[in-house]
């Protein structure tokens, strides 16, 4: 239990007794020392597995740690986020602390606090929307109820983005009619478990003793909520063990702080502390380029800052490119993934797509990387898709499906229903599903996606069974597969590169790791404004840095879209990075550390120039008119029938190849293609989103369907036939494929 670990990792380990708490810096064996611990303390009969609660901040982290903790022989220990633990002891106990259920759990806040800004009379647009939520939130695990929170803005020195009475009122409001509809949101689960605790001290005696042991990991982001929370599990006992790294703090607009982690010594005088700073994850290189980052850290995280040391053996030097603009700049990135992916037989990288990730600051800026990826063939995944499962319509869509499923051929809705899909479109039409989607944007076209989402299952479910050469699934066979994917917790993806926010990425590593749209603006992102807020968006990017085990490539872009103004400057962090130590490197030779111009002069893209409107000749600026080559409003002469033949051909080509439609083509460039209708692979080639490569594998058969023949026969399919790709992920693509039509 203990060889993999080195001597002060093994010192967390066997200190089992006691207050425990590990500073260290990213990559230095934190979470690994933990889980070690509780496996170890569990192997040596110290701890009883159901007596320890292993708490920490995301759900992929505590799954991820009970599959470690499942390896080392520890399984049966609680490993939970605050939450789902807060969560469970509130179901548990409401019928004997409040009487009755539990409320719902109101699955967002965003539109509840719309309505109550509305009731107070206040227009707030949607980024002010996301604000004012934010600020309840900050309000609510703080611990401010609405009548202070206009005192608590001063005192704590935070910028309102609106008037703080105002706030203060729209806070009430959505209390109230939280209240009046009989709903709880996300902080209330943790608010009600610290009252039941607070009041109910024999409840508080029986959840005290189950669990005797606590771990926290990620501690340095914890909640004055959660550190409350803590405080009452544990009671005056004093097991506890918290790890965490200061220089990693990245939520304290949300109102957590390093300072539990930093001061857990004044608490707790006698406290094993343990400071690691060997980095087992990154390269030299990579730990280099950390370290100078966090070298000019101010503010209080910083005194506490560990120089990291790596472990690992040399590797390339971190890559630093500058684009002319952003679609140039994910076609720079999806082009190096694609070397990143391609075998080393063949020259490549050899790195698998699971073991690469573009993170972004904004989820926002996913698009433009969903499209280049999806473009080059690259199955992604974005970040969240786990979620998919949980969504309400998801949830109803799989009740309606199960009931259709019983009735079998008896439920008159499938009458007319001859294979799977459409009797999943025939359930679901009842459930709101459209085969176009609703104009606009907003939940009635979130609600759609999901059930459209499901309907691009079945039929690929479908494909997929009818390429394996099995006979035509049933109903009942897909209540299964979709119970199968929901029980395992998050819907299953193929080998996809991971697309995330910088903040989604907490706790997590790749052997590859491209930071994107590193300009002013966005990193640190415009609303920073205070030293301390300019300060966490620092941390925000050396988190960011060392995820990276090996290849970390670094990039930003002079504008925004093609002929655009080029406005824009680099990040002033990477400014830094690239001072006197990376010219010094890049004069040794070599790309070494310095600036790599990428963009419009290299890339296929770019050689077209800005792009215009084929109808009125307007140069374009929106990315969905760019890939359509036309403005919205401009006419289309897109031939419908064409279109539908295109799709469902490519239906068929990407169940054949086990990968996501938008891997063929995505709905743009189909459209695009359907306007188009090439009579020549030439014309075709130069329809954005068809390039070389998919001209050579798809060419033959989108130029027999234009000239309104059927394709050859396709060859027999050139990867496996798992459909298991997240429903979220096309999910997401189709949604920005329509969202901007
Ligand atoms: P973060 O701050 O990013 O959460 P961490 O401190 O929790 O990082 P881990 O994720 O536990 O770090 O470890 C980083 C990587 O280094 C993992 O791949 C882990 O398996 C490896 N590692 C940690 N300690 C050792 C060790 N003693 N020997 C070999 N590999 C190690
Ligand atoms: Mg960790």
């Amino acid at each position: 239990m203990l060889d993999g670990l080195d001597p002060e990792q093994r010192e967390v380990a066997t200190a089992l007794h006691g207050p425990v708490c590990v500073l260290a810096g990213a990559g230095t064996g934190k979470t690994r020392a933990i889980t070690h611990r509780i496996a170890y303390g569990v192997r040596s009969g110290v701890l009883q597995p159901s007596s320890v609660l292993a708490v920490t901040f995301t759900n992929r982290a505590a799954g991820e740690m009970r599959g470690r903790l499942r390896q080392l022989g520890a399984a049966g220990v609680q490993a939970r986020t605050f939450h789902s633990a807060a969560l469970r002891q509130l179901q548990y106990f409401w019928p004997r602390a409040v009487g009755g259920e539990l409320p719902r759990l109101l699955e967002r806040k965003v539109q509840l606090v719309a309505e109550a800004a509305a009731r107070c009379r206040i227009r707030l647009d949607r980024n002010e929307l996301r604000d004012v939520t934010g600020e309840v939130e900050w309000a609510k695990v703080t611990q401010t109820v609405p009548e202070d929170y206009p005192a608590a803005v001063t005192k704590s020195g935070r910028e309102a983005p609106r008037d703080p009475a105002e706030i203060a009122g729209i806070y009430g409001t959505y209390e109230q009619l939280k209240r009046d509809r009989g709903v709880i949101d996300f902080e209330d689960v943790l608010l009600l478990t610290v009252g039941v605790l607070q009041d109910r001290h024999d409840i508080a005696d029986t959840v005290r003793s189950q669990y005797q042991h606590f771990v926290v990991d990620e501690y340095q982001d914890v909640s004055p909520l959660q550190q409350r929370l803590l405080d009452l599990w544990l009671g005056d006992r004093d097991s506890l063990c918290v790890v965490g790294d200061a220089g990693q703090t990245i939520y304290s607009f949300t109102g957590a702080t390093p300072d539990h982690l930093l001061n857990f010594r004044t608490r707790h005088p006698h406290a094993t502390v343990v400071r690691l700073v060997r980095d087992y994850r990154s390269t030299p290189q990579v730990v280099h380029l950390a370290n100078n980052l966090m070298g000019r850290a101010r503010g209080r995280a910083a005194e506490h800052r560990l120089e990291l040391v790596s472990q690992r053996g040399p590797g390339p030097e971190p890559v630093h490119t500058e684009y002319t603009d952003e679609p140039a700049e994910a076609e720079g990135i999806a082009r190096r993934i694609r070397e990143l992916m391609t075998p080393r037989e063949q020259g490549g990288g050899g790195v698998p797509a699971s073991e690469i990730a573009v993170l972004y600051r904004i989820n926002a800026q996913s698009e433009v990387y969903e499209q280049a990826l999806a473009d080059h063939g690259i199955p992604y995944q974005l970040r969240g898709a786990e979620r998919f499962f949980e969504r309400p319509e998801v949830r109803e869509a799989g009740v309606a499906l199960r009931g259709a499923a019983r009735a079998g051929g008896n439920d008159p809705l499938l009458e007319d229903a001859a294979d799977l899909p459409s009797q999943v479109r025939a359930v679901l039409g009842t459930k709101g599903w459209t085969p176009e989607p609703p104009a606009g944007s907003g939940a009635v076209r979130d609600r759609w996606e999901s059930l459209a989402a499901l309907v691009r299952l079945a039929e690929q479910f479908s494909a997929a069974r009818a390429a394996a050469g099995a006979g035509p699934p049933t109903l009942a066979d897909l209540v299964t597969e979709l119970d199968e994917r929901a029980g395992a917790q998050h819907a299953p993806t193929v080998e996809g590169v991971t697309l995330a926010s910088l903040h989604a990425a907490k706790g997590l590593e790749w052997d590859a790791v491209f930071l994107a749209g590193l300009t002013e603006g966005i990193v640190p992102i415009t609303y920073a404004k205070t030293d301390e807020q300019i300060e966490e968006e620092r941390r925000l990017l050396y988190v960011g840095v060392t995820r990276a085990r090996i290849h970390l490539g670094l990039s930003w872009s002079l504008s925004r879209s093609p002929g655009g103004r080029a406005n824009r400057r680099p990040s002033r962090f990477v400014q830094e990075l690239r001072g006197p130590v990376a010219r010094g490197a890049a004069s040794r030779g070599g790309s070494a550390g310095g600036v790599v111009r990428g963009g419009t002069g290299a890339s296929r893209r770019v050689k077209r120039g800005p792009v215009r409107c084929r109808v009125c000749g307007r140069t374009l600026t929106d990315a969905g008119e760019m890939k359509l080559m036309r403005c919205e409003g401009c006419p289309s002469e897109l031939d419908e029938a064409l279109y539908e033949r295109l799709r469902e051909w490519r239906s068929e080509r990407a169940a054949e190849l086990g990968q996501p439609a938008y891997c063929v083509f995505t709905d743009k460039t189909l459209m695009a293609i359907a306007e188009a209708v090439p009579g020549e692979a030439s014309e075709l080639v130069t329809i954005a989103g068809v390039g070389r490569r998919k001209l050579d594998r798809f060419g033959a058969d989108v130029l027999a369907l234009c000239a309104g023949d059927a394709p050859a026969q396709s060859p027999a399919a050139d990867a496996g036939t798992d459909v298991g790709d997240a429903p979220d992920d096309r999910l997401r693509h189709s949604s920005e494929d329509v969202a901007d039509d």
